[in-house]
């Protein structure tokens, strides 16, 4: 049967400015970087989309590597746009990115011209989009002039192939160029994407500060750690999980004892809290209000759910906060 949205859709989800843009996103975005792929089950992938769209996600994050094979998420994004989206295009945020290797040669990879250009262009086939609304360079390249991708990023607004430029990966030094030539180009960063959760916090040395300072808004990605910051592990590695996965990014070897033991005080700390620990991390992020949405995966419906349950958590106490910092010490 043809999918329709939920009425209700915009009822409960919370929408935060993005910096001082005239954007604004869901606290929680969608990301396909697993689970999307041509090795996933469409079926599966499309229920993930619907969940999340009926709840008020309306941000959907790609790059042009994921899949696997790359290049396979956004074709069945793509197909999942084509079928049931038709006439939503103008309530969705649909980002991509490239800075990866993606394909062969000299031109396949990093941060050239020649490469983020082509790269999108492929991405909008894929997706059969005219434009995406956030394009991003996916990590710093050492030996491209960051004059030459900034200004790749800038010729892909003003051709329309996309609304707005972001970053990833990028250290507070390096933003800081980036986003000062960028606003000298005349197309102001809009967003920048970094890898933050409890377990990995190198943003909170300067970046966010940063990102504050100038207007640009912040969207963490891996705020679950992969998984890890959720009860998943506790009780060993479950068959269906990112860690037993072959095509799965996160190792066995990452889920140590040390880990294990300190997932555990968490999970007794969020049970305290009277929510999963998953939906506890994800509140904890949202706490700051420089973070303008959290980018978060699934593997099923049942668990976006679970974590969107994060929008109503009661407010941290300080001694949970200290409690939190002492686990994580
Ligand atoms: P998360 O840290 O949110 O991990 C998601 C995984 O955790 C799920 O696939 C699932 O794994 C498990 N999970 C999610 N919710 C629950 C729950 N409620 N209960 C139990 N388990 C749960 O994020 P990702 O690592 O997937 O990254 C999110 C997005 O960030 C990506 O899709 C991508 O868009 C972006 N990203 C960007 C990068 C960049 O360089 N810019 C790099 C990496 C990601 P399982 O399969 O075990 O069920």
């Amino acid at each position: 049967m043809a999918y329709t949205p939920h009425p209700e859709r915009y009822a409960t989800m919370p929408y935060r400015r993005c910096g001082k843009s005239g954007l604004k996103l869901p606290a929680l975005s969608l990301g396909l970087w697993h689970n999307f792929g041509h090795v996933d089950v469409l079926e599966n992938s499309r229920q993930i989309i619907y969940m999340a769209f009926d709840k008020g996600v309306t941000h959907f994050d790609l790059a042009n590597n994921y899949g696997p094979p790359p290049g396979s998420a956004e074709e069945n994004f793509g197909k999942i746009l084509k079928q049931d989206f038709a006439g939503y295009r103008d309530e969705l945020i649909i980002s991509s990115k490239a800075g990866y290797t993606m394909w062969g040669g000299p031109y396949g990879d990093w941060g050239s011209k020649k490469y983020l250009v082509a790269s999108l262009d492929q991405s909008l086939q894929r997706m059969g989009l005219e434009y995406v609304d956030i394009f991003y360079h996916h990590r710093p390249d050492p030996e491209t002039p960051l004059e030459e991708t900034m200004g790749a990023l800038d010729l892909i607004v003003r051709q329309g192939k996309a609304l707005y430029a972001g970053i990833s990966n990028y250290r507070p030094e390096e933003a800081a160029q980036a986003m000062a030539i960028l606003k000298k180009l005349g197309t102001p960063c809009l967003i920048h994407q970094p890898k933050y959760s409890m377990f990995e916090r190198w943003v909170e040395d300067g970046l966010l500060d940063l990102l504050e300072q100038e207007g640009v808004g912040c969207i963490p990605f891996s705020p679950l750690a992969q998984g890890l910051l959720t009860n998943k592990y506790l009780g060993g590695i479950p068959a269906d999980s990112r860690a037993a996965k072959e095509t799965g990014a996160l190792q066995e070897e990452q889920i140590t004892q040390d880990k294990l033991s300190q997932i555990k005080r968490l999970n007794a700390l969020a049970e305290q809290r009277g929510q999963t620990l998953a939906q506890m991390a994800l509140a904890w992020l949202l706490k700051d209000s420089r973070i303008t949405s959290v980018l978060i995966g699934a593997s099923k419906p049942e668990q976006l759910l679970d974590s969107l349950k994060c929008l109503d958590s009661p407010e941290f106490s300080g001694e949970e906060l200290n409690a939190i910092e002492e686990i994580l010490a």
